[in-house]
C-alpha cells in the first residue's frame, strides 16, 4: 500500500509517497511559491526534476504533484489510483483531537474551529486538506496532529497558572507541538533499549525547538505551550518570556499586540540575540571568528535546553536516556557539548570525540559504557509517523 504524506504551508506543499510494505520513500518534493508567482515544483522520483508552472492555489499544486508522481519519465506510479490514503500534517489539534483522525466533513469543520489556536499554520493545513480531498475524493484522508502525542500530559503540566474558568471556557492551556517527531524518537528509543519503560528526554532541536519528558512511552511534559512560542530559545522565536514584556514593548515601540507577537515569532531567538542569523551553521562560523554575540546565542540556546533537561529529570525522578534530533540536534556538536557538559550529577558521561566525529549517518550513541544515562542522536522522521498513523486509521475506517 502506498501512502501520500502532505505537509501544507501557506505558500508551499511538501509531499512524500511512501511504500508502506517496507516504509521506503518512492518520491518526495515540494510545490513552492504557491499563490505568490514564479511557482515551481521540485520533484524527486525516478529522476529529479524542477518544473516551473503557475500555481495560483493549493488545488493546482496538488494536481501538479499527482502529474509528477504519474509521469512516465520521472514518476513512480502508473496512476493516482495506486495511492491508498493521504496523511495530512496538522500543527494544532486543540482539545478535540488526541489521536490521528479520519477527515470527514464534520472533522473538517472542527479543524476549522482550531484555526484560532494556530492562525499561522492551520489555514494552510486546511487549504491542503481541501485541495487533496477535491482531487482524490475516493480515498481516506487522515489528519495527524502535532499536538496528539502531548495529549497525555497531566493537568499539572498542561495548565497555566491562570483563572481555571479561562482554561475551561477558552481552552487556554499548553498543547505542545512537534508531537510526531517526539513520538518517532520515543518509538526508536524503545527499540534501542528493548523496552518502552524508561525515563526519556527528547530534544527536538531544529529551527523550531522543543523538549519533552516521556515516561514509559507517554508524554508527561513538553516545552512548547498554547503555541510553539513557549519554551526554548529558537531560531527566531524568543521562547519563555514574562508577558509583561508585551505591554512594555507595545508602549515603547507604538506596536499593537499582533506586531509584538510577530516580533517574538520572527525577529527574536538566536537571530535576534546574535544579530547574525537564525541558522546554527552561520552562528558557529561567526563564533569561531570571534563574534561574541553569536557565541552568546549558542550559549543561551544550549543553556535553556540544559535547564529543561534538569527540570524534566526532577519531574521524572531521573533520566534513562537523552535523545537529540532535528537539524541542530543532529548536526551541531557545539550545542550537544554545551548541553551535556555538567550533567554528571544525573549520571551522564559522554564521549566528546564521538560527538564531534559524528557525520550525520543514522543513530549514534554518545554515552560511554560507564554512563548511567544513555545519550543518543536519533535522526527524526516525521513523515513516516504520519504515514503509519494514516495507514492505521485508514484500515480501521474501512
Ligand atoms: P525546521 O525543520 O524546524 O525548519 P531543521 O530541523 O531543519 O528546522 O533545523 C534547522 C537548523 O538546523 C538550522 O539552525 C541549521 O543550522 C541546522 N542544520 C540543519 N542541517 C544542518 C547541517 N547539515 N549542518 C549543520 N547544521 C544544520
Amino acid at each position: 500500500m502506498k501512502v501520500l504524506v502532505i505537509n501544507s504551508g501557506s505558500s508551499s506543499l511538501k509531499y512524500r509517497l511512501i511504500e508502506m510494505d517496507d516504509e521506503s520513500v518512492l518520491a518526495k518534493g515540494v510545490a513552492d511559491r504557491i499563490g505568490i508567482g514564479n511557482s515551481f515544483l521540485k520533484h524527486s522520483g525516478s529522476k529529479k526534476v524542477v518544473i516551473e508552472n503557475d500555481m495560483p492555489n493549493h488545488a493546482v499544486a496538488i494536481k501538479l504533484v499527482l502529474d509528477a508522481l504519474t509521469n512516465p519519465e520521472y514518476g513512480v506510479i502508473k496512476d493516482a489510483g495506486e495511492i491508498s490514503a493521504v496523511g495530512h500534517r496538522a500543527v494544532a489539534g486543540g482539545e478535540y483531537f488526541t489521536h490521528s483522525t479520519l477527515i470527514t466533513d464534520a472533522v473538517r469543520e472542527q479543524i476549522k474551529e482550531i484555526i484560532e489556536l494556530a492562525p499561522l499554520h492551520m489555514p494552510a493545513c486546511l487549504m491542503g486538506i481541501d485541495a487533496c480531498r477535491e482531487v482524490m475524493p475516493n480515498i481516506p484522508h487522515v489528519a495527524v496532529f502535532d499536538t496528539s502525542f502531548h495529549s497525555t500530559m497531566p493537568d499539572v503540566a498542561k495548565l497555566y497558572g491562570i483563572d481555571y474558568d479561562d482554561y475551561r471556557n477558552l481552552k487556554i492551556r499548553r498543547y505542545g507541538a512537534h508531537g510526531t517527531s517526539h513520538k518517532y524518537i520515543t518509538d526508536e528509543a524503545a527499540k534501542l533499549m528493548g523496552t518502552k519503560n524508561m525515563k526519556l528526554v527528547v530534544c527536538h532541536l531544529g529551527n523550531g525547538a522543543s523538549l519533552s519528558a516521556v515516561k514509559d512511552g507517554k508524554c508527561l511534559d513538553t516545552t512548547m505551550g498554547f503555541t510553539p512560542l513557549e519554551g526554548l530559545i529558537m531560531g527566531t522565536r524568543c521562547g519563555d518570556i514574562d508577558p509583561s514584556v508585551v505591554q512594555y514593548l507595545c508602549n515603547k515601540k507604538g506596536w499593537d499586540v499582533s506586531q509584538a507577537i510577530n516580533y517574538f515569532n520572527k525577529d527574536c531567538g538566536v537571530k535576534g540575540i546574535s544579530g547574525v542569523s537564525s541558522d546554527f551553521r552561520d552562528l558557529v562560523a561567526a563564533a569561531e571568528h570571534g563574534n561574541a554575540r553569536a557565541q552568546l546565542a549558542i550559549d543561551m540556546f544550549s543553556y535553556r535546553v540544559k535547564k529543561y533537561i534538569g527540570a524534566y529529570a526532577a519531574v521524572m525522578n531521573g533520566v534513562d536516556m537523552i535523545a537529540f534530533t532535528a537539524g541542530i540536534g543532529e548536526h551541531t556538536p557545539e550545542v550537544r557539548e554545551r548541553v551535556l557538559t555538567g550533567l554528571e550529577y544525573l549520571g551522564v558521561e559522554f564521549d566528546n570525540k564521538l560527538n564531534f566525529d559524528y557525520k550525520a549517518d543514522g543513530i549514534a550513541e554518545l554515552s560511554t559504557k560507564k554512563s548511567k544515562v544513555k545519550v543518543f542522536i536519533i535522526p527524526t522522521d516525521e513523515e513516516v509517523v504520519i504515514a503509519r498513523d494514516t495507514l492505521a486509521v485508514a484500515k480501521y475506517s474501512k
